[in-house]
């Protein structure tokens, strides 16, 4: 199939930039390629390979030198907001691009929280994403999603979705690939209420590439301060450091690998059960080479 790409470097499409490359690659990044996702299911049965979807690549990482299966990157453009203040975005739409442009060409500062988010509508929706109190929940309607298993494009209500802690249905059921999603931004209009989450960013989050928080919060405590608690605040190993900033946030400082990664990973893991009895569950996606696993 022509727009199966071979052997493609992974790098630019994920933000933590660790070196990893995609034995398959696909971007569908309009609408007529979307309408290729029939057939190139077709090719990925016949072939009979693994696949992982991804979006902004902003809450991945690729724990492997090569994926010997097939990357599909969703990222499809385009939005539109009706009368009623409906928003369909595709899935690939870049959050905060689409936050700015609502505020300037609508006057909308309702999801400015969300400025600064460096993934995709599609991602939002999938981890649920949650920025300074707005979670992706709360103005969600719909979703229309590509269902692997029968081939379809189908419509997932709010109900469908099952949203909770930075999770949706969608985070585990990988057999639907989200298309677009529609956000009812009638509800709750008081502007006073909604920051621009860049000023808080720039005061908690550190610069670089990261893949942002690593792991869920622990209810009721925060992995980034216990992380940070634990003494672990600016330890390296290779090329990747715990953030000095932020504990949750790890950085490929210089040239990182996978390895490197993992290995804080697992140190902040091992750390944090020893001196507190609280195991760290991952927020990231951590993605290994299928024929390993
Ligand atoms: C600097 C920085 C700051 C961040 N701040 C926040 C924050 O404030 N709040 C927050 O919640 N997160 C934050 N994140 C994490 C990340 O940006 C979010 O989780 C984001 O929603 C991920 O979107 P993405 O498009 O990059 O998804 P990816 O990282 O590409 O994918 C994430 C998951 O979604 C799946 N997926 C992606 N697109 C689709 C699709 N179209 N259909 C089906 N499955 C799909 C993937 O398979 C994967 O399981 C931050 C990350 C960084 C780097």
């Amino acid at each position: 199939m022509q727009i199966v790409q071979q052997n493609i470097p992974l790098k630019k499409y994920t933000t933590l930039r660790l070196d990893a490359t995609a034995r398959y690659f696909v971007d569908i990044v309009d609408s007529q390629t979307v309408d290729d996702l029939p057939e190139i299911f077709a090719f990925i049965r016949e072939n009979s390979l693994p696949y992982v979807i991804i979006g902004g690549g902003s809450n991945v990482v690729f724990a492997c030198d090569v994926y010997d299966g097939i990357v599909i990157r969703m990222a499809p453009k385009g939005w539109e907001l009706d009368e009623s203040l409906q928003l369909t975005a595709m899935a690939g739409e870049v959050v905060t691009p689409l936050v700015v442009a609502l505020d300037r060409k609508h006057h909308l500062p309702i999801m400015d929280r969300w400025m600064g988010l460096p993934g995709t509508i599609g991602g939002a929706v999938v981890g649920n994403a949650w920025c300074f109190g707005l979670d992706t929940a709360k103005y969600f309607h719909s979703a229309r999603v590509y269902n692997v298993d029968n081939g379809e494009f189908e419509t997932l209500s709010k109900a469908d979705m099952k949203f909770d802690y930075r999770t949706s249905i969608l985070k585990s059921d990988r057999s639907k690939l989200v298309v677009s999603a529609t956000f009812d931004l009638s509800r709750d209009l008081d502007p006073d209420r909604y920051r621009d989450g860049v000023e808080f960013r720039q005061l908690k989050q550190p610069k670089g590439f990261t893949c942002g928080s690593f792991f869920k919060n622990p209810y009721p405590y925060y992995a980034g301060k216990l992380i940070d608690d634990a003494g672990l605040k600016w330890t390296r190993i290779g090329g990747a450091e715990i953030s000095e900033r932020h504990g949750n946030f790890f950085l490929n400082v210089d040239n990182a690998n996978w390895r490197d990664i993992i290995a804080l990973r697992d140190l902040a893991k091992t750390t944090v059960r020893e001196k507190y009895g609280i195991d760290l569950e991952e927020e990231v996606r951590i993605i290994t080479n299928p024929v390993d696993s």
